[in-house]
């Protein structure tokens, strides 16, 4: 292929991904060319391939000529931002090229700024779990930690709560995270750096000088930055983060662990939500239908006469996944004085009852989703099947 040829192709590559509206672009390198794949609605799809190593390099190489990459480089990883206009709209990449056994490996995500919502009537699909969270929000200090897997949507949760805060005349909000994703108005948002010394440690300590109400922290994997969180809560002020762990039991042992004082954990502790995504059916093509008594039992739902739960089918406009789009399904857990309490005991057996007792799990929620049409049998099935 010539270069305009190159050109033409990578730019048909990016604006169909958008128009597919996935959130990554994989361009795949093997010992034959390489391959096209899109993340959409959080899945992989193959969108096709290049029988040319040639060819595949030669687009790579255009991806680095657009994020003004080391073109000499090829042997070490590299990343950088593309910023391009499509249909008067205008989308951030954030690229890496990352080298294989069969040469360079090139990442686009793709962040749309215009599509992304941070409304909570937008995030929080139940009534309950909306109140729950505008009362976690309407407390003036303590801890606030989200769980999940990586891609279960934490960083819109937590951009959603920090949002709340950033209204307000009354909060400076600060935010230390690795990297800022997307710009927040209201928040002066800081980016850890660990080359230069800009360590989570380091920059938390640093904001707590410049007067914060709210301090969110990305998501917190080390013990250190961890302690520290909990100590900047216990300071009276609000601190929000998240944690890579599978559910709340998870966190709340994880928080314990870390801890050497069980009464700060108690003391700062506010809130646990954990949480998943699950896809949406798509609205073209996706068909109702009656689901049978033990279906419907095994989902907690009552199978009154007009029931109905909704199957995907496939369709052009869903690129034959049949679904489109996602939706959060959450656990949530205000702490009160009776786990407060055993927190500081540490009767971790006592704790987990406590939990199994008090917080409405995704077991008990995903009926409702079904009901409402929300996700799919098959979806819950795949998302939640191991917790369910
Ligand atoms: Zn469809």
């Amino acid at each position: 292929m010539k270069k305009d040829e190159i050109i033409k192709s990578l730019n048909t590559i990016i604006m169909e991904a958008i128009e597919s509206r996935a959130s990554d672009i994989h361009l795949n390198p093997d010992q034959n060319g390489g391959e096209v794949k899109y993340r959409i609605d959080g899945k992989l799809k193959k969108i096709s391939r290049f029988d040319s190593v040639f060819d595949f390099k030669k687009h790579v190489s255009r991806i680095k000529e657009m994020f003004h990459g080391d073109m000499e480089i090829n042997l070490l990883p590299q990343d950088g931002k593309i910023i391009i206009k499509v249909n008067d709209k205008q989308y951030d990449l954030r690229v890496s090229v990352f080298p294989t056994v069969d040469g360079e490996k090139a990442t686009l995500r793709i962040l749309d700024k215009l599509n992304i919502t941070f409304d909570y009537d937008r995030i929080f699909c139940l009534k309950e779990d909306l109140a729950e969270i505008k009362n976690i929000v309407s407390k003036p200090n303590g801890l606030v930690f989200v769980s999940g897997p990586t891609g279960s949507g934490k960083t819109t949760t937590l951009y959603s709560m920090v949002n709340d805060f950033a209204k307000r005349e009354s909060c400076m909000v600060l935010s230390v995270e690795d990297p800022v994703e997307y710009n927040l108005e209201g928040v002066m948002q800081s980016q850890v750096d660990e080359k230069i010394g800009k360590t989570f440690p380091a920059m938390l300590r640093s904001t707590l000088r410049c007067d914060p109400d709210v301090i969110m922290a990305g998501e917190i994997r080390d013990e250190k930055t961890l302690e520290l969180l909990i100590k900047i809560a216990v300071t009276g002020h609000y601190v929000l983060s998240a944690l890579h762990t599978a559910d709340i039991k998870g966190s709340l042992s994880r928080l314990m662990e870390i801890s050497s004082h069980a009464y700060m954990l108690s003391a700062s502790l506010l809130a646990l939500v954990n949480q998943r995504l699950l896809r949406k059916p798509c609205k073209h093509c996706s068909k109702k239908y009656k689901p049978s008594d033990a279906e419907a039992k095994s989902f907690g739902v009552k199978n009154k006469k007009s029931l109905k739960f909704v199957d995907s089918v496939g369709c052009e406009k869903c690129h034959f996944t049949g679904y489109m789009g996602r939706v959060a399904i959450y656990e949530i857990m205000t702490l009160d004085k009776g786990i407060k309490d055993l927190i500081v005991e540490g009767d971790k057996k006592m704790i987990d009852s406590y939990i199994d007792e008090n917080v409405i799990t995704f077991s008990k929620k995903i009926g409702e989703y079904l009901e409402k049409g929300l996700t799919t049998v098959s979806e819950a099935g795949r998302v939640l099947g191991d917790v369910l």
